[in-house]
């Protein structure tokens, strides 16, 4: 059986990073977001590697697009891995926080994984093998103030992550997730845009004295370090590394 993942939200980012990591070890790749040149970045990535690769800009807030989706990936690769990557953030104080806001992070972040899930979950069984890697964060497992929606979502993740390593566990479909501290990425150049707001502070105090001030390790962690995570996550060895939590934090949660 050829090796093909589903990466949501690779046309940026973390994803994106998985996303060459993935093509570099012969996986066939959908690509999936919302970025404009999704269509190019899938098609230069698969010529580099020499993968095949497919793009879709499915929108995560609807569910019966999420399940056409998943049903594409099988048409175009066969195979389906599914690693739930795509999520926004939105930072501010809970009283002003914008219902509409508190919303989307919640649809995006959490319920297009259950709804993912729940479509490849058949083909999996099906197979007798899968892999799910869900991209949580430490704010999975930690809380920071302003970010309500996330932080929620983000937990709800983990959980998520636990109930589908048992409901797994006799068809050899693992699900794990993966819990970063900062990365370098869109998602967060925004962020420090939104905090120095927020708290009224400059973008390098941001970074020095909010972002960065709970990691032991003073860096952002490398993209590299989670896509080869996710590499080894989604190995077909990797069968009783199921149901937990990677904290790629620089030591946040060890405190
Ligand atoms: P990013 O903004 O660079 O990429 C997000 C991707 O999600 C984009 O491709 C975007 O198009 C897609 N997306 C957003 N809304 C969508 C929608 N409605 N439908 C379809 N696609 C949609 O972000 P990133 O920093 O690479 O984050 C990726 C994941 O990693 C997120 O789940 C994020 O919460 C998590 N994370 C990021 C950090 C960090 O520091 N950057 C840390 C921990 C966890």
């Amino acid at each position: 059986m050829s090796k093909s993942v589903l990466i949501t939200g690779s046309t940026s980012g973390i994803g994106l990073g998985i996303a060459e990591v993935f093509a570099k070890n012969g996986y066939q790749i959908m690509f999936h977001g919302l970025e404009v040149n999704g269509a190019e970045i899938a098609s230069n990535i698969g010529k580099k590697y020499k993968v095949n690769t497919a793009y879709s800009n499915a929108n995560l807030l609807d569910s019966t697009a999420i399940t056409q989706l998943i049903e594409e990936t099988r048409r175009q690769l066969g195979s389906i891995d599914l690693i739930n990557n795509a999520g926004i953030q939105y930072v501010s104080p809970i009283e002003d926080f914008p219902n509409e806001m508190y919303e989307k992070i919640i649809a995006i972040n959490m319920n297009a994984v259950f709804y993912a899930c729940k479509a490849a979950w058949k083909h999996m069984k099906k197979q007798k093998f899968g892999r799910i890697i869900n991209i949580s964060s430490v704010h999975g497992i930690r809380a920071s103030e302003f970010k309500s929606a996330y932080v929620t979502a983000k937990h709800g993740v983990v959980g998520m992550t636990k109930v589908m390593a048992l409901e797994g566990a006799p068809y050899n479909i693992t699900c794990n997730a993966i819990c970063p501290g900062y990365v370098k990425t869109p998602l967060v150049e925004n962020q420090i845009k939104d905090q120095a707001k927020a708290h009224q502070l400059s973008e390098d105090e941001v970074i020095e004295k909010i972002m960065l001030k709970k990691q032991a390790v003073k860096e952002f962690i490398p993209m590299e370090t989670i896509a080869e995570t996710a590499l080894l996550l989604a190995a077909a060895h990797a069968t009783t590394i199921t149901g937990t939590t990677f904290t790629l934090d620089g030591g946040w949660s060890a405190q």
